[in-house]
């Protein structure tokens, strides 16, 4: 059992680190971080993100700000809110919730969002940076970093270590990919078109799983030992439950519990860390413009994120 990394646990552990600090800045100069969200159309799972978001900023005492537009708008429009946004003092995070309709060009919804304000680190400024060794981006992708998070508070080895990352996405392989890259393991991306990945994920010290494609990863394809942070989250039919589904990961979870030293649960493992790490990286934001840190030097100011 204690093989099983309850991401639920370090996630409540961070917010309240988080809430803290939201309340000292309250006291201290009557202002609080705020965050924007905004969501364009009605799909029910953005939809389901979104309040969860909204919840937890409320949870930590963060202001949070919705803008809902229907799936009409224009690009125009929507670059006119983020905008808006970008110019509104009492605003430090927007996140624009993904996936955007088919007439909108995600990229450039992406790139209007002020850097300083990019809490999902997507801006191609904070990725690049991500990229670059001796720069910091203003803001790491929440998911990726929700990983590094649950790796780091579990002491878990990185510098030297065989790193194998599934997946290649913007949001989530590639940029944990360069993570794990700045704190000296060995890295190695696969996907779609990877040959005999079985033999590649054999040769991990620590498995990063986000192809989004149900129990891809078998026990027999793990090292002994290894460390397994299951990213992915894929509905499958379960007539068992409430809402027809349940949630399974990337990994084989009976499986890789029997061989790997500690491994992540879905649900439970990184969801409640990506959500954890927004309201950390909505904090660092408000920070900056509260306190007066600025936020055009290099170097990220991320507690558990130290410049090396
Ligand atoms: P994506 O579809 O954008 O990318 C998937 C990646 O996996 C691609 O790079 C692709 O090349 C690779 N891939 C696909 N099939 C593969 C296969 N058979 N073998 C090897 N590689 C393969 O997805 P994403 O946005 O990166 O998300 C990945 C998964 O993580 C999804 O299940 C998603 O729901 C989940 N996710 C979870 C959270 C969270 O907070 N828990 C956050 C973001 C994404």
């Amino acid at each position: 059992k204690d093989r099983v990394i309850d991401g639920k646990a370090v996630a409540k552990t961070i917010q309240g680190e988080i809430a803290s600090e939201v309340s000292r800045l309250k006291d201290r100069y009557g202002r609080v971080p705020g965050l924007a969200v905004v969501i364009v159309g009605a799909r029910k799972d953005s939809q389901t993100y979104v309040r969860m978001k909204k919840k937890a900023c409320a949870d930590v005492g963060i202001a949070s700000f919705e803008k809902c537009l229907p799936d009409t708008v224009s690009q125009e429009e929507l670059l006119k809110f983020v905008r808006d946004f970008n110019s509104d003092k009492s605003v430090h995070g927007i996140l624009v919730q993904l996936p955007l309709p088919k007439h909108i060009d995600e990229s450039a919804v992406l790139a209007e969002i002020s850097i300083e304000k990019d809490v999902d680190g997507f801006h191609p400024l904070n990725i690049g940076r991500l990229c670059m060794k001796g720069r910091e981006p203003l803001f790491i992708p929440c998911t990726p970093f929700g990983c590094m998070q649950l790796l780091e508070r579990n002491n878990i080895k990185i510098k030297g270590a065989n790193a194998v990352v599934v997946g290649r996405s913007n949001i989530v392989g590639l940029p944990a990919a360069m993570l794990l890259l700045k704190r000296d393991a060995s890295v190695t991306i696969v996907h779609s078109a990877t040959q005999d990945m079985a033999s590649i994920v054999r040769r991990a010290d620590i498995v990063i799983a986000a192809a989004g494609k149900t129990e891809l990863i078998k026990k027999e394809w793990l090292k002994p030992g290894c460390v397994v942070i299951d990213v992915g989250t894929n509905g499958v039919e379960d007539k068992t439950k409430k809402t027809g589904y349940r949630l399974v990961g990337d990994v084989d979870f009976a499986g890789a519990k029997q061989v790997a030293a500690a491994v992540t649960p879905v649900p439970g493992g990184v969801g409640p860390m990506t959500i954890a790490m927004l309201l950390q990286n909505t904090l660092e934001g408000g920070k900056r413009d509260i306190e007066g840190t600025g936020s055009s030097s290099s170097s990220s100011s991320q507690p558990g994120w130290k410049k090396r």
